[in-house]
């Protein structure tokens, strides 16, 4: 053999694709996405591989950690000194616009999460938990899902 795969080894692979959409009615929260992930997980019937979660939008985050109320109060107020809303007029970006603070937000929280899948489950590390992190919110903005894997 030269080395190269035969195409019957690729042909288990599977591929699944969804939206998460979102609404939030704030301009910025943090949400839970992992029983949505969970659920893609199911519907796409992958046992071993990868899954993505991103953001696809500039103004949102997607990223793991603790859900745990204080701590996301604290990342409320972290961001918000790290790159603060107002005054609005204190950044280049906001001409016509008021989101350069959501630009920084998402850039520090960052665009996308990727969670190995072992035995069909998310294999997650202790109270690690996905979520949807929205700065520039109160419109309709969306989460892609890839999952990749047999
Ligand atoms: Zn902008």
């Amino acid at each position: 053999m030269d080395g190269t795969r035969k195409d019957t080894k690729y042909s288990t692979m599977k591929s699944y694709r969804k939206e998460l959409w979102f609404n939030v009615p704030s301009r910025r929260a943090f949400i839970n996405i992992t029983p949505d992930v969970e659920e893609c997980l199911a519907e796409s019937g992958i046992q071993e591989g990868l899954v993505l979660v991103n953001a696809m939008h500039i103004t949102a985050s997607v990223f793991i950690n603790d859900d745990e109320s204080g701590l996301h109060r604290d990342y409320e107020t972290w961001l918000e000194k790290l790159a603060p809303h107002e005054p609005v007029s204190g950044y280049h970006h906001n001409v016509g616009e008021d989101n350069a603070d959501a630009h920084m937000k998402r850039q520090i929280m960052g665009r996308e999460s990727v969670i190995a899948v072992t035995r069909g489950k998310l294999d997650f590390g202790t109270w690690e938990q996905i979520f949807y992190g929205e700065f520039d919110g109160q419109r309709k903005k969306k989460v892609l899902v890839k999952i990749i894997g047999e």
